[in-house]
């Protein structure tokens, strides 16, 4: 990709739709729209301040005298613009002519068509943002809730990439003082003893360790967390699947064993995207677990973030129930007793004695009634299950494999001091936790990485 050229995109869905924006990024971005523009008074972007707008028509390349729509243009001059480079938005009509036809006009001028995220990319090679920047950008195009976007903002503005900076410059410190005594072991060092590296050396790791807790927060704001639903046949899965989502999904009858497939919904709860799974397909058979299979279901237990298990107040604890309830783990289920309708006065069943109460909740399915209960101490127990660390949120994959390799860094670090190693071998570790960091923040990076990160953006981003 050539970042001297100057690119163009059509940054909004095609379709029908009052506007459509086109953006125009490069060093010829202004001469290119002012060549097509025509503004009522002969006004010229490139006579326009930075971050000012013009109304007019955008005309025919060889004919100025045919107009092809009315817009406004927005002028960005680099390099305080999002990409670094000057860069000119035009707000046509929607719809999807008019916005092909201008960038058609645009293209005829040796501007090309920008890849996918180039936008972005171009705004990290111009150090406008870094790459966990360019990451949260993804986030905010991708976000399910308005959870997700809030902590995708966060990022955008500098949640993480601060974070970084700031684990790097004391990382880079120590670093100094150790290199330091190499070239200098008999000079005193200004404000550093070697007594005190260890205790900073933990520091940086404890508060790096809480960022990578948070990954779970980062995987479940973007993918949902896993809710699965469990229990016999006709307890009333499908009902309260159904009732949670506030419409008809899941197939519900009183014969057990129509739903044939698992039924897999992802919903706003209170701004976390919850993935329910109904463990339908399993109900051809008196008892589920044993139909799954240990290994089966003790991967679905795992693969769970929370597990609701619904048992029937009507028909009482049966068989199956108890081998259910010796599968759970408590820290992540919720015990559902569904149909307290038909139960005038509800006895507490024994082999749920374990469970904390606030993690027992009664319900009718049918009769939509505990419905919230069961939504708030899902929400709860999800947020609960995920650390944080003040606005710092690892998002991806790859920001908490490369802190788990600064982490593992600055350990042997540790253990090198521990053992009394030379100093060089400490420095070593050092900067490979730094690179590690760097990394992160997009410092150092391989082409296929940063090729990887921008593909899954859509073009015009
Ligand atoms: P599943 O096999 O566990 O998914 O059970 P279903 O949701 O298909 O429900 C089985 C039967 O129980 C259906 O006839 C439902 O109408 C009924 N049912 C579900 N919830 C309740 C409830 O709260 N009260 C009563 N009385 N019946 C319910």
């Amino acid at each position: 990709m050539n970042l001297e050229d100057t690119i163009v995109a059509i940054a909004t869905p095609l379709g029908k739709a009052a506007l459509s924006i086109i953006r125009v990024s490069g060093q010829n971005a202004i001469i290119t729209v002012d060549k097509i523009f025509k503004s009522p008074r002969d006004k010229k972007i490139q006579d326009l301040s930075s971050y000012s707008a013009l109304h007019g028509y955008i005309v025919d390349y060889k004919h100025p005298e045919e107009l092809i729509d009315e817009v406004v243009v927005t002028l960005m001059k680099g390099p305080h613009s999002f990409t670094g480079e000057d860069t000119v938005e035009i707000s046509c009509h929607g719809g999807q002519l008019a916005p092909r036809l201008i960038l058609k006009q645009i293209l005829n001028q040796q501007v090309r068509l920008a890849q996918k995220g180039e936008f972005t990319y171009r705004a990290f090679f111009n150090r406008r943002i870094d790459l966990t920047q360019a990451e949260a950008v993804l986030d905010i195009i991708e976000a399910k809730t308005d959870q997700s976007l809030k902590q995708a903002l966060k990022q955008l503005k500098g949640s993480l990439a601060d974070f970084i900076v700031e684990s790097r410059v004391e990382l880079l410190n120590l670093l100094a003082y150790c290199e330091a005594s190499i070239d200098f072991p008999e000079d005193e060092l200004d404000g550093f003893s070697f007594e005190d590296l260890p205790q900073s050396l933990v520091k940086i790791k404890e508060r790096l360790t809480k960022a990578k807790e948070t990954a779970d927060r980062g995987r479940v704001f973007k993918q949902g967390a896993q809710i699965t639903i469990i229990g016999r046949p006709n307890v009333g899965k499908s009902t309260l699947l159904n009732a949670i989502l506030g419409r008809e999904r899941a197939l519900v009858t009183e014969i057990p064993g129509t739903t044939r497939d698992s039924i897999e919904e992802t919903i706003d709860l209170n701004g976390i995207p919850l993935k329910l799974i109904d463990t339908a397909g399993l109900r051809d058979t008196e008892d589920p677990i044993e139909k799954l299979g240990v290994a089966r279901t003790t991967a679905l237990f795992e693969e769970s973030d929370i597990v609701l298990a619904v048992f029937d107040l009507g028909e009482g604890m049966l068989e199956a129930d108890h081998k259910i309830i010796k599968m759970l783990d408590q820290e992540k289920t919720i015990i559902v007793l569904n149909k307290k309708d038909l139960q005038a006065t509800i006895p507490f069943p024994a082999p749920l004695e374990a469970f904390t109460p606030a993690d027992i909740i009664y319900i009718s399915a049918l009769k939509k009634q505990g419905i919230d209960d069961v939504i708030k101490a899902v929400t709860t127990k999800v947020l609960t299950q995920l650390p944080s660390f003040g606005d710092v949120m690892i998002s991806s994959l790859r920001q908490e494999k490369a802190l788990e390799q600064a982490i593992i860094a600055i350990e042997s670090a540790l253990q090198a001091l521990k053992s009394g190693l030379s100093i060089d071998l400490i420095v070593v570790d050092l900067r490979e936790a730094l690179h590690n960091l760097g990394s992160i923040s997009g410092e150092y990076i391989t082409q296929d990485i940063t090729e990887e990160i921008f593909s899954q953006f859509c073009i015009g981003k």
